[in-house]
């Protein structure tokens, strides 16, 4: 946004069309005026304004209906209404419709002035927040490019190599030779790994997610996650239970995403716990969310880790604990819960244990029996 920010009333009365142009003369922005809605609507292409007055009771199109309209056209626009004293709960319920502000009709200079100020500081920080989402989405994307590009595919030929030659060279190879030759097999294959984790953290796209939802049950996400992660309960003699509470229901979403979700969790439930101990998943609807709570009896989280455990790459290594860790499971988690409009909470006493619930929006009854 130039300084010359762009400001579009719409208002059956000419004196406040005209009182607002006074107003703002001689100040550096572009005013343009409309006496209903139609009209007003017809000048967003070509005025394309920051900031839209709307007057709520104009003959026409309803004031309520025209800022719809404008966020429709873009919802970065700011809209304010004007209002009588009389109308006051409308504008509120205008506010509830996206409108940013309202001013009361009769107004002073000084009012309009710093209303117009307070509107044009929220687009500009708008705009401001958008840019700069954008820009951290291109340093995601660039990351990925590196990665892949120059990590990611000279270890894959170094992988595809070293295969080749342990291939090549068996039978000659002495046996101190073939345990360096497996070291180094395992470290590779260690990289390439955290490189597919590292690549799979960067395209979490919470827009491709959603166009995936369909109506899903818990039910055979929770099993789906139970099969992936028995392998690894069994190999570390962690008992694995799980217990469903009926009616659960359904959630809005992509069955793929979620199972990576619970697995994960349910993963980090194990690999945190003591051999011999237990690992739970419980299933249950709370009000209109479903709730999936992941409890372990392992070393548990202290307190003031607990806020930044879902940051990208924070990892702490536990003592007790020897596995393969790399910061990067939970904030995959949360950027795909949050994706489906949910969250995780988490209750931990250190050496004691964790519960980690996600929360789910629960699909409305109405929404499920349609299709
Ligand atoms: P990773 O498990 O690869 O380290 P995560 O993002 O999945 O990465 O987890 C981040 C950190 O959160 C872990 O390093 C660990 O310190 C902590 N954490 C996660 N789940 C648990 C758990 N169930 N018990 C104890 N600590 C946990």
């Amino acid at each position: 946004m130039d300084n010359q920010s762009r400001i579009l009333i719409i208002d059956d009365e000419e004196i406040v069309l005209d009182s607002c142009k006074q107003i703002l003369k001689g100040s550096s922005h572009k005013i343009a005026t409309a006496m209903d809605g139609t009209l007003g609507l017809s000048l967003l292409n070509e005025f394309h304004p920051d900031l839209v007055y709307v007057d709520l009771k104009m003959p026409g199109i309803s004031g309520l209906e025209v800022i719809g309209k404008v966020h429709e056209f873009d919802p970065t626009i700011v809209t304010i209404v004007i209002t009588g004293f009389a109308t006051v709960s409308s504008a509120v319920e205008a506010m509830k419709n996206g409108a940013y502000d309202f001013l009361p009709k009769p107004f002073t200079p000084d009012e309009f002035r710093l209303i117009t100020q307070r509107g044009l500081d929220r687009r500009r920080l708008v705009l401001e927040t958008i840019a700069l989402k954008r820009e951290k989405e291109m340093l995601r994307e660039q990351f990925a490019a590196i990665v892949s590009h120059e990590l990611k595919s000279p270890l894959s030929a170094v992988q595809q190599n070293l295969y080749f030659l342990m291939d090549e060279l068996s039978g000659q190879l002495t046996e101190e030779q073939i345990h360096k030759f497996e070291r180094m097999k395992i470290k590779i294959d260690d990289l390439i790994n955290m490189i597919h984790t590292w690549l799979r953290v960067l395209s979490v796209d919470v827009n491709k997610i959603r166009e995936k939802f369909k109506a899903t049950e818990v039910k055979s996400i929770i099993s789906k996650s139970l099969e992936s992660v028995q392998p690894h309960a069994t190999r570390k003699d962690v008992e694995l239970s799980s217990s469903i509470q009926e009616p659960l229901g359904l959630v809005n979403g992509d069955e793929g995403t979620l199972v990576e979700v619970v697995v994960n969790i349910l993963g980090n439930a194990i690999k945190f716990s003591r051999s011999g101990s237990q690992v739970s998943i419980r299933a249950e609807k709370v009000g209109n969310e479903i709730l999936i709570s992941v409890s372990d009896q392992g070393v548990g989280i202290a307190k003031e880790d607990i806020p930044y455990i879902f940051n990208d790459f924070y990892a702490k290594r536990s003592d007790q604990i020897a596995e393969q860790s790399s910061g990067l499971g939970l904030a995959i988690a949360r950027r795909i819960v949050e994706a489906h409009d949910g969250s995780v909470s988490i209750e931990s006493e250190l050496g004691k244990g964790s519960t980690f619930v996600i929360h789910l929006p629960s699909l409305k009854e109405e929404a499920t029996s349609g299709s």
